[in-house]
């Protein structure tokens, strides 16, 4: 690790003041941006259209440091997983879909989490720490070279999520500035409503989103009622129901012709009833929504098992007779366990939760 700036931390605020420190105009700025971001420059010597007396001022600076890829797989259906070293005792993990006519990358905001939710893996593995913009946007920046973009390529990745590992609302401190390069025309050019931020719904990092950099929204749900709600997902305790929907309709005012994405795992015989059903029905009354079920995906020891392929399909149609609009996600990734949830990278857990601590030999 140098010392120096790492370009990839800097979303064009942060670009521009680094420009003026140097004492260069903020166009030379948006010149840079476009050489990391969009022609996916690793070296400040490949900036051919920028002076040479600006490019050794720069190379004193700054350098352009993204996270050293260590494992690299494909599964049968296309989806690729990358496992990405940040530092000597953490990886995560980073996943590119592709589907008809679009490609997603799923990225990672924290090494581990916090928030420790029953039916996660990356809750259950423990939390290390925040990852910085750089190691946040450094994952699209290298999916976008290892899918061809950077060499000339088509576009591969047109929507990013953030459901990796990690409670973006937690890291918001990195997670705008990332947000932000992702919808910029000098970074990543993607609309604001293909930038997709997901979280079990900590309100006031909702809050701060909506005012800051209100992408698309999408809350993890996964139970119509505050007893259930308390047990899956522990941070309801603090933030329950009621405030949740209360703090999605704020953020709808910030991102008006939007809707909220509930997600939904699909628990067998904890949150998959008629009754259950119903019940989400009264809370979408409450906010303009939709409902993304997702079929549980199963990992060691997690005491869950998946809902039936029938039991969904039921569950889905109790949610669109009421007229709602339900899609009910694919499993993909098998094989490499690549699918929500399955996330897990290593991690030096800092929480104990782990009953061994799993440092292991990073590869490479
Ligand atoms: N921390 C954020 C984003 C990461 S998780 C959040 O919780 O929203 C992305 C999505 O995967 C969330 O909806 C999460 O609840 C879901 N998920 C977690 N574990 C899962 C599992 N084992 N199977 C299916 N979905 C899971
Ligand atoms: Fe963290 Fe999201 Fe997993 Fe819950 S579901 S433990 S908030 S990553």
């Amino acid at each position: 690790m140098t010392m120096a700036t790492n370009l990839l931390d800097l979303d064009s605020e942060g670009m521009e003041k680094l420009f003026a420190s140097l004492g260069e105009k903020p166009f030379r700025a948006r010149q840079v941006l476009k050489w990391v971001h969009r022609r996916g420059a690793a070296d400040v010597n490949a900036m051919t259209d920028i002076a040479k007396d600006l490019r050794e001022k720069l190379k004193g600076a700054a350098a352009i440091e993204p996270p050293v890829v260590v494992g690299d797989g494909t599964a049968p259906d296309g989806t690729r997983k990358w496992l990405l070293k940040v530092d000597g005792a953490n990886a995560v993990e980073a996943v590119f879909i592709p589907e008809d006519g679009r490609g997603t990358l799923c990225v990672s905001s924290q090494a581990g989490c916090t928030l420790d939710c029953e039916f996660c893996a990356t809750g259950k593995q423990g939390f290390n720490r925040n990852l910085s913009a750089a190691e946040i946007i450094g994952q699209l920046w290298l999916a976008n070279k290892a899918l061809g973009f950077h060499s000339g390529g088509p576009r591969a990745v047109s929507n990013v999520v953030f459901m990796g590992m990690g409670e973006p609302m937690l890291n918001l401190e990195a997670v705008i500035p990332a947000a932000r390069l992702m919808i910029d025309d000098n970074g990543y050019g993607l609309s604001r409503r293909r930038v997709t931020v997901s979280t079990s719904g900590v309100v006031p990092g909702m809050d701060r989103l909506a005012a800051e950099c209100p992408v698309a929204l999408a809350v993890s749900l996964h139970a119509p009622d505050d007893a259930l709600r308390d047990r899956l997902v522990p941070i309801n305790r603090k933030y329950p129901i009621r405030e949740l929907i209360n703090a999605c309709n704020r953020y709808l005012e910030r991102a008006p012709r939007d809707f909220i994405t509930f997600e939904y795992v699909m628990l067998d015989g904890v949150n998959d009833s008629d009754a259950q059903a119903k019940a989400l029905v009264g809370i979408a009354a409450q906010v303009r929504c939709k409902f993304n079920l997702i079929p549980f995906n199963p990992f060691r020891d997690s005491g869950f098992q998946r809902s039936g392929a029938e039991r969904i399909r039921r569950f889905a149609q109790v949610l669109q007779r009421a007229g709602l609009t339900v899609t009910t996600r694919k499993t993909r990734g098998d094989g490499i366990d690549a699918a929500c949830g399955q996330l897990a990278g290593e991690v030096a857990d800092r929480t104990r939760r782990t009953k061994t601590v799993p440092i292991t030999e990073l590869r490479a």
